[in-house]
């Protein structure tokens, strides 16, 4: 994965990938710390920032702070190709992507110029 985006592979920027693709949800900056063996705080920040030029990883936005998500489609360096909604659990405290895409919100004769897809609620799990 690192390859095909052009990254070099660093033993460090794998077991930060790794963490991504182990975790169904976004993840915040303090949990990538906890589960980190041993990390430099700069070189984490690079990291991430480089995954999301990359178009590795994506940021999820919420009031209380950023999360970060692995792409799921096809995103390229400086172009991410995805306006999902994002869904932020009140009960669980946890963000994460959904398939409904800005296309499917039927906004015809809307020039859209930027997105800001956050969802507040309770999800499936929690209402169970
Ligand atoms: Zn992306
Ligand atoms: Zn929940
Ligand atoms: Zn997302």
């Amino acid at each position: 994965m690192l390859e095909k985006k052009q990254i070099r592979k660093t033993p460090f920027r794998q077991e930060v990938l790794k963490l991504f693709k182990a975790s169904k949800n976004a993840i915040s900056l303090k949990e990538i710390e906890r589960n980190l063996t041993s990390f430099d705080r700069i070189t984490l920040y690079r990291t991430l920032k480089l995954f999301i030029e990359k178009g590795l990883i994506h940021e999820v936005l919420h009031s209380s702070g950023k999360k970060y998500a692995l792409c799921k489609e096809q995103c390229d360096e400086h172009q991410h190709q995805h306006n999902h909604l994002h869904f932020h659990c009140s009960s669980c405290k946890e963000s994460f992507c959904l398939k409904t895409h800005i296309q499917d919100l039927n906004l015809t004769g809307y020039i859209i110029e930027q997105t800001d897809l956050s969802v507040h609620g309770v999800c499936k799990k929690c209402n169970n």
